[in-house]
């Protein structure tokens, strides 16, 4: 396929000018794009710069205001999704488009409109097909586990397998890896290698610019709807393509500083709570957060972490042990008397606790204090208020949207997540709670973000974070706790901590660690 070696194919997919416009704001503006059989092609931009429109258009969920789409050379009109799988595209969601209840061969079967009739007789045929189609790309998948049981790891490659099964030659992952480790995206990125390897074309989008470098054949960077560049990896580094996206330089290391804590904030006995299937999910934590230090747990997604913020900030009911603010005893108090008593708390899934996500955004950003002066009286709410706070947030932020009364619905997923994290951060704090604050979020609003936690923490606020990166809980933290299995099972001084040593804590709790004192104490 090189331009060298032989005559150049025509790109397996094109975008010519796509322009697409909603009120107030273009989110194309003109966007060409050439992806070649057999090429991992990198989109990257800032939030809201463009790139899930510039896919839904590829889908057939968007209808472009301008421009055309043509596979391997042929313009095309794409009706809608059915229309864009029959013709060889796929979206690969991330793994929570799949039904946790149904086996592995029923998640792939299913929505697959030629095999609706037909799933019982060619379930026998099905089941072959996907071991098969596994083994090719490089894993052995057992068609009959239970989705629900499997790492999100696994349930990626499931949705692989799902876009394979349906004859995908192009493939779009948008942030495939925003919740897998580092060993589970190196795998994802050899089945990946090897998609490629047979011809198929990739497009890939993600925040992580090293994985971009190290993953894609070649990059396009788009910033406000518009190709600002194009870039091939050996050409680029990520100080490049960071300026390139944001258009201006970003920091991306955190500058810490020193910090100095003072007494305990956060102080948490024997902590147990179950998981929404009714599972022991923290099992017995003892912490405590001290006022202007950061805790970071880190941890593989799934070992606790949710649960146990969910237990503190009071959105789950601890099955045993104490949780106490300022030597005050907590335990069990509703969200809200947790938010009055001076805790911010930012979610992980921001769309089942963070946003409503049919309210416009200026209600979203009081949706902790809507009640209170001084956007109420009594039970008399005023709007002007709202809306008067919520643009000076908007633009404190930098939350890219065409109005504050726009639904929140309509933002882009970083924009989203900057407008949860402005609310919560706006107001003195006792306690900072954050749960993967930067998922999703480009390199510039990350920068902005750490400097904002790095400020609360030097204001006195005793801030808990827990982040499946790895990088960020280094860098962030004063001191580390490792969890697994529901239990913190080291603590670790952050500025001194070795990523290899937490790594390996978080992949085996540190069973390696005691069998070999064991084997030394022998
Ligand atoms: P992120 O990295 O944050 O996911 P993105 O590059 O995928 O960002 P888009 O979701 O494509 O960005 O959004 C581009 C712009 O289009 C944003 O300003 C967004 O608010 C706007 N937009 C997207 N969908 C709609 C919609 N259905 N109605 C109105 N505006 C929309």
């Amino acid at each position: 396929m090189t331009d060298e070696t032989g005559p150049t194919l025509a790109p397996a997919l094109e975008m010519r000018g796509i322009t697409k416009r909603y009120p107030g704001v273009i989110a194309n503006d003109g966007i060409s794009l050439q992806v070649r059989p057999g090429e991992i092609h990198a989109l990257l931009g800032e939030n809201g710069a463009g790139k899930t429109t510039l896919m839904n258009v590829l889908y057939g969920l968007a209808t472009p205001d301008e421009g055309e789409i043509l596979l391997d050379g042929q313009p095309v009109a794409i009706s809608g999704p059915a229309d864009a799988i029959a013709r060889g595209i796929n979206m690969v969601h991330q793994h929570f488009m799949l039904v946790p209840v149904l086996s592995v061969a029923e998640n792939i079967l299913l929505g697959d409109e030629t095999m609706a009739n037909r799933i019982f007789l060619d379930r026998r045929e099905a089941r072959r097909r996907i071991v098969e189609l596994g083994r090719r790309f490089g894993f052995e998948i057992d068609p009959d586990a239970k989705v629900g049981s499997l790492s999100v790891g696994w349930q990626q490659r499931v949705e692989i397998l799902k876009a394979l099964y349906r004859k995908a030659r192009i493939l779009v992952l948008d942030e495939p890896t925003a919740v897998l480790t580092p060993q589970e995206t190196e795998e994802i990125f050899g089945v990946l290698r090897r998609l490629a390897g047979e011809g198929h074309s990739i497009v890939f989008i993600s925040h992580k610019l090293y994985e971009v470098l190290e993953i894609a054949d070649r990059i396009t960077v788009i910033r406000r709807g518009r190709v600002v560049g194009e870039r091939l990896p050996s050409a680029t580094d990520e100080d490049d393509l960071a300026e390139l996206m944001v258009g201006r330089e970003v920091q991306l290391t955190v500058d810490r500083g020193v910090s100095h804590p003072a007494g305990p904030v956060l102080q948490i006995r024997g902590l147990e709570a179950r998981d929404d299937r009714g599972q022991a999910a923290v099992r017995g934590v003892d912490l405590e957060v001290r006022a202007g230090e950061i805790f970071g747990i880190a941890g593989v997604a799934g070992n606790g972490q949710d649960e146990l913020v969910e237990a503190i900030v009071g959105l789950r009911r601890p099955s045993a042990g104490t949780v106490s603010l300022a030597g005050q005893d907590v335990t069990g108090r509703s969200p809200r008397k947790m938010n009055e008593a001076g805790v911010a708390y930012v979610p992980a899934d921001r769309h089942r606790f963070g946003l409503i996500l049919s309210f416009p955004l200026a209600d979203n950003l009081v949706l902790t204090s809507y009640y209170r002066k001084p956007y109420a009286r009594g039970i008399v709410r005023d709007p002007k208020a709202i809306l008067r706070d919520a643009t000076t947030t908007i633009e404190r932020y930098d939350i890219r949207t065409p109005a504050a009364t726009v639904r929140a619905s309509t933002l882009s997923g970083g924009n989203q997540q900057k407008a949860v994290v402005a609310r919560e951060f706006d107001r003195d704090l006792e306690l900072l709670v954050l749960d993967q604050p930067t998922r999703g979020l480009d390199v510039g609003s990350i920068e902005f973000i750490h400097r904002q936690v790095i400020a609360k923490r030097d204001a006195g606020t005793a801030v808990l974070l827990v982040s499946a990166e790895l990088d960020e809980v280094l860098e962030m933290s004063d001191r580390i706790g490792v969890m697994f299995g529901g239990r913190i099972v080291a603590v670790l001084d952050g500025r001194t901590a070795d990523k290899n040593e937490v790594g390996l804590l978080m992949a085996t709790g540190g069973a390696e660690r005691v069998a070999a004192l064991a084997a030394t104490s022998a």
